[in-house]
Parts: structure tokens; sequence; C-alpha cells
């Protein structure tokens, strides 16, 4: 009733397509929901080019897995997009719950101890209001019943944003952008970092190295959309990186 009401003064729009949702819809009009760029559930979360790419460097690294994939101008990147310039806390949880349901089911969440989202710098959080990695983190969490845990990690202050740099740049940038937190205890868990987008995977590893000096940790990661980048594109930005 309070819905549909607030519908009728305040119509309520698809985050991806802007047509005006159903009371019964959220966030995403059923078209929109039914073209999302998906990756394909058949995926081999252990054994994929991300996974490939840098288990040699992090030994520790057990799944990589998504739910979209991220191409500039696409629907998943329209969402990710929407979530983090309008504060749609909500929407974030949504997406979580989201990719959950539709992968439950797979193997990628199979054994995993804790959810861990990306930290955003506390001086970046206050400015956005909410850390979009730990809504989506928070619906895997409601619709799976695997906890989630804010206190393994912290992000260092002060890094810029990543968006504007060049390939190599951001492998260049992404070290050491977080901390363990004090008294950071994981013995032994299997914890699966989440964040909105991968990229380069320069951030989402930086991560990874972090977690690894926790004893016997197992890490996977989990994003809610990746670039399915080709692998001579990828070592060529690595190796500049390297420079
Ligand atoms: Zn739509």
């Amino acid at each position: 009733m309070l819905t549909r009401f607030l519908d009728f003064f305040f119509p309520r729009t698809c985050a991806i397509c802007d047509t005006r949702l159903a009371t019964s819809e959220q966030f995403v009009c059923p078209q929109c929901l039914l073209a999302l760029p998906l990756e394909d559930v058949t995926t081999d979360w252990e054994l994929n080019r991300h996974v490939f790419q840098w288990r040699s460097e992090h030994p520790s690294l057990y799944r990589m897995g998504a739910l979209c994939i991220y191409q500039r101008e696409n629907s998943a990147a329209h969402l990710v997009h929407s979530l983090k310039f309008e504060r749609n806390r909500r929407q974030g949880v949504w997406m979580g719950r989201l990719a959950a349901k539709r992968l439950v089911g797979t193997g990628l969440f199979d054994g995993v101890d804790a959810f861990v989202p990306l930290p955003l710098s506390r001086q970046r959080q206050r400015h956005r209001g909410f850390n979009q990695a730990e809504a989506i983190a928070e619906g895997l969490s409601q619709q799976t019943g695997i906890p989630l845990r804010t206190d393994l990690l912290i992000r260092h202050a002060n890094r810029e944003s990543q968006t504007h740099f060049r390939l190599a740049d951001r492998f260049r940038n992404g070290r050491d952008l977080f901390a363990l937190a004090k008294g950071a205890e994981a013995t032994g868990l299997h914890l699966m970092l989440v964040d909105d987008v991968l990229t380069t995977g320069a951030t989402m590893m930086s991560a990874v190295g972090t977690l690894e000096a926790l004893p016997e940790v197992r890490l996977s990661t989990f994003a809610w959309a990746w670039v399915n980048m080709s692998s001579e594109v990828w070592t060529r930005a690595k190796r500049e990186s390297m420079e």
C-alpha cells in the first residue's frame, strides 16, 4: 500500500533503462534483468583465466568468480555506476542477493567461511556515504547465510581513484593499498573477498596479498562484474608496470 502510494508520487525507474518500474519490481525492470550480460555459470571458478593470471604470485588464491561481464557502457557497467554515484545502498544489497541466487548452485561459494568486502578509506567512505562492496557482500551474506567480516582489512587513506589511470599505472598503484586491521584473526579460514568490479585485478590482488599474511588462509574473490580482458592486453600492461 505504502509502496503504491509512494510510486504514484515518486515514480521509481529502472537503474539501467530508466523506464518506470511496477510496484512489484525492484531497481531493474524485467527486460533489463533478462538482458544482463551474465558470466557463464559453467565457468570453472578454480581454474579460469583470472585465476591463471594471478595464482603463481598468490598461491593461497583458490577461486575467482563474477556474476556479469563488464564492458564500457554495457548494462552491467550502468548498474555498477548507478550504485557508486547515486548512493543507493539498498540497490547494492539487492545486487548481492541476485548474484547469490544465480551462483549458489555453481559451487562458487562452497566451503567459504566469510565474505570480506574490500574496504574504502575512511575518507572516501564518509564522502560516498557507504561502501558499495560492503552492500553487495551483505546481499551475498543474506542469501547464503555465510557471515560478513569487516574487521580484517583496512584501506590506506589518500590513494587516488584508479579510474583515470592507464592500465600499467593501475598495476603500479595497486600495490600496498591495504593493511591488516589490528588484531585481525582468521586462521585456517576460507575468505572470499568481494568488490563491485574487477578490471585488471590489481586492487583485488593487493587485498589478497595483504590477507595472505594470516596463517593458513584460503582466499577466493567475487566481483559483481568483471572485465574479460584478453591475456595479451593484460600481460603487456603487467610487464610495463614492472619496468
Ligand atoms: Zn530497464
